[in-house]
């Protein structure tokens, strides 16, 4: 194709401000799905994301309409994947900014909008949702409008759900996004901006070629890793895989097969060259997934390990941003610590574990990275408290800290800086979108936010309040590592590094929690919270004398044994702390309860 007569772009939309339905639409009127074939969210495959309602991974699909080529890239939604998100961004000149003509812009539609405005792609912006009784249209376009400086008319204005104005959208995606330009007769460069593993095909990987062109039957060239490969197969999607004889030429936007069964082998962000001739440079802004957030993961049946590990590895094969390692809980068992790029991320893997491969898995309390600095100078990172030095010999603790965006209607500014101040932020700014709604900008520490931060926030702003974060670097913290003790033995999987001002509460609550959790035992059992040597809280469970076989008055022997084989299946799913009985429900039930 040439390249003149190709648009590429995104959309880009908060979480349910409608990009999937527009997309379905967009598919229809362009004839690539026929009405018959048609269903809702046509291009979200995943279960889970069909499920709720989100798209994890992103999609490229083909849609000719008036003699030109559109392509329209799919981008994931969430601050987790804002990698992701940045490189599908490259493989655009333009992206549509879609927003909910009844809810207005969120801080999730900001964020993406900042990374568009500096990949220098030309803004659509777009209300959805006119359709809606409670839409606002005049109102929002003027909130759009004054975000990215054009007049309030030039906002169009949709309905993804019966089709109005999408055609008008696919004219304009034409007149006013920029054709690619690349030169045709370079050396190939192509941008990878997503690799998905499929059972029967292995990887496949979606590439935009900025330079050159790829070919079938080609060795390629893959430039942070030098690993090459060779095209098996080469095509578009639209909306199914159409292999393409001729190749990808510039400005071209399709997929690629070369029999890989690992993603990491195709990574997001990569460069993908011939191998005959390859590029004197990659394309910039390539970066290596970075976990941010950890958590040990375990099967509730000890026997399930070998399971778990598998399906791990299988996972792996289609997300390069999952890492894991083995580790072992005295009190857990074998198990894994697993790194994720954020909260959603974890619980996906969570979820597609246990739906998937059939897993009951028990996670510990999520963590960020630490880097501690001890007073001789040595220095090392923890992701796990267990990992975190026992003595008095550190010198500093560093934290990662986020710059987090909050938008709500201003009425809940005050509820909203309570959180902050109480989780330790720190103010930087705010701004008024109109007149009744503003953007809060704080410092937060990445610690804070994952626990549970998200929950309260949409609590104490009856749902109204949007959250983005990035990283912003790290800051010294008063952080210690509480450890919780069972007659005197620490319980690994409790242990947790926590701001000193909350190491107490912490201490106190747990303590409570498995002093009811945790059948009384023959004898007492203290439970105590602690800050290396020194016990911060502590609790007791009385003794209990458990004599069961006196109730059967020394007679009946068959029935006295009966009730020996019970007590022994009982004993199966009890885990032993010293010389303490936990029934593994009490761990499930205190990791799970916040
Ligand atoms: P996404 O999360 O941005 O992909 O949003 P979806 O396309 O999944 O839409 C979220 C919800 O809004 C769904 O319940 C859709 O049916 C609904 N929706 C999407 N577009 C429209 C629209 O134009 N009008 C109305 N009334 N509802 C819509
Ligand atoms: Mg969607």
């Amino acid at each position: 194709t040439d390249p003149a007569l190709i648009r590429n772009f995104c959309i880009i939309a908060h979480i349910d401000h409608g990009k999937s339905t527009l997309a379905d639409r967009m598919l229809q009127i362009t004839g690539v799905v026929d009405d018959r074939s048609m269903r809702a969210q046509y291009l979200d495959r995943m279960d889970i994301e069909r499920e709720r309602g989100i798209t994890i991974k992103s999609q490229a699909v083909r849609l000719p309409w008036n003699g030109h080529v559109l392509n329209m890239i799919d981008t994931p939604g969430h601050v987790d994947f804002t990698y992701e998100v940045s490189r599908s961004l490259q493989a655009c000149e333009g992206a549509i900014l879609l927003v909910d003509a009844a809810q207005g812009i969120e801080a999730q539609t900001l964020a993406n909008l900042y990374l568009a405005m500096n990949a220098d792609l030309q803004i659509i912006p777009v209300l959805n949702k006119i359709d809606l009784p409670a839409a606002q249209p005049e109102k929002f376009a003027e909130e759009l409008a004054g975000l990215i400086g054009c007049d309030p008319s030039d906002v169009l204005k949709v309905s993804g759900k019966t089709g109005e104005g999408v055609r008008e959208l696919l004219d304009h995606v034409v007149e006013t996004i920029p054709a690619p330009v690349g030169r045709a007769d370079a050396a190939a460069r192509a941008l990878i901006f997503d690799s998905v593993y499929d059972t029967y095909r292995g990887v496949v990987t979606y590439v935009r070629v900025i330079d050159g062109h790829l070919s079938k039957r080609e060795r390629i060239l893959m430039m942070s890793t030098s690993a090459t490969h060779e095209t098996l197969e080469i095509g578009v999607i639209s909306p199914e895989p159409k292999p393409a004889d001729l190749g990808l030429g510039v400005g071209e936007v399709g997929y690629l097969i070369t029999g890989v069964k690992d993603v990491r082998q195709s990574r997001v962000g990569d460069t993908v060259t011939s191998a005959a001739k390859p590029a004197g440079e990659m394309l910039a802004g390539y970066e290596h997934p970075k976990p941010m957030v950890f958590s040990g993961l375990y099967p509730i049946d000890g026997d399930e390990y070998p399971e778990l590990r598998e399906a791990l590895d299988k996972l792996q094969l289609n997300d390069a941003a999952l890492v894991y390692e083995p580790e072992t809980s005295a009190a857990l068992g074998f198990g894994f610590r697993v790194g994720f790029l954020g909260l959603l991320h974890m619980e996906i893997v969570r979820e597609r574990l246990e739906r998937e491969f059939g897993l009951s898995l028990i996670s510990t309390a999520p963590n960020v990275i630490y880097r501690v600095v001890m007073e001789d100078g040595k220095e090392f990172t923890v992701t796990n408290p267990s990992e975190f030095p026992a003595g008095g010999k550190i010198a500093t603790v560093f934290e990662p800290v986020t710059k987090s965006t909050i938008l709500a209607p201003s009425e809940f500014i005050g509820a909203i800086m309570e959180i902050c101040q109480g989780r330790r932020g720190q103010l930087l700014g705010m701004d008024y979108l109109s007149e009744d709604r503003v953007e809060i900008r704080y410092t937060l520490p990445l610690g804070e936010i994952i626990f549970d931060f998200f929950d309260q926030l949409k609590s104490r702003t009856r749902g109204y309040a949007s959250l983005d974060y990035e990283p912003a670097g790290e800051q010294e913290a008063d952080l210690v590592k509480v450890d919780i003790l069972l007659q005197g033995e620490p319980v690994d999987a409790f242990s947790a590094i926590v701001h000193k001002d909350k190491a107490y509460t912490y201490g106190v609550d747990m303590a409570k929690k498995l002093r009811e959790l945790i059948p009384r035992q023959q004898f007492e059992v203290p439970i105590q919270a602690a800050i290396g040597a020194r016990v911060i809280a502590r609790e007791n469970i009385r003794a209990i004398r458990k004599d069961v076989l006196a109730k059967c008055y020394g007679g009946d022997i068959s029935r006295k044994r009966k009730l020996l084989e019970k007590q022994k299946e009982g004993k199966k799913r009890m885990k032993m702390v010293g010389r303490v009985e936990v029934p593994q429900e009490a761990f499930v039930a205190a990791l799970s309860t916040e």
